[in-house]
């Protein structure tokens, strides 16, 4: 958790506004392969460290983030194998995965 912390310290500015080179967390190669990927270990918990989930969808869960740049900043969370990045999905994966963002939205846009 604390080089979680500390990752999210550096890439959002340090106190007082002034903005901090970011750089990449020690464990960064063994989150890209999974070995550690919190995302993966933690679950589907209806509250987590990102906020409380509103949406649990076959592949994804939804939460509104308790800290944001803007009121009602949601996270959708991938629930399938370990993937990095949106185009790591196969084809039936991506369909999946973004059908559920876009219920998410229009879920949200009508709150
Ligand atoms: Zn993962």
């Amino acid at each position: 958790m604390a080089q979680h912390d500390d990752f999210a310290r550096r890439s959002l500015g340090a106190p007082g506004g002034r903005i901090e080179i970011m750089s990449w967390p020690d464990d960064w190669q063994d989150r890209l392969t999974g070995a550690v990927c919190r995302f993966c270990t933690e679950g589907r918990p209806s509250e987590s460290r990102v906020g409380l989930r509103f949406h649990a969808g076959e592949v994804t869960d939804a939460y509104l983030a308790r800290r944001a740049m803007a009121r009602g900043y949601a996270v959708v969370i991938w629930r399938g194998r370990h993937v990095v990045e949106p185009h790591h999905l196969s084809a039936e994966e991506s369909v999946r995965f973004h059908g559920e963002v876009l219920r998410v939205g229009a879920q949200r846009a009508h709150a």
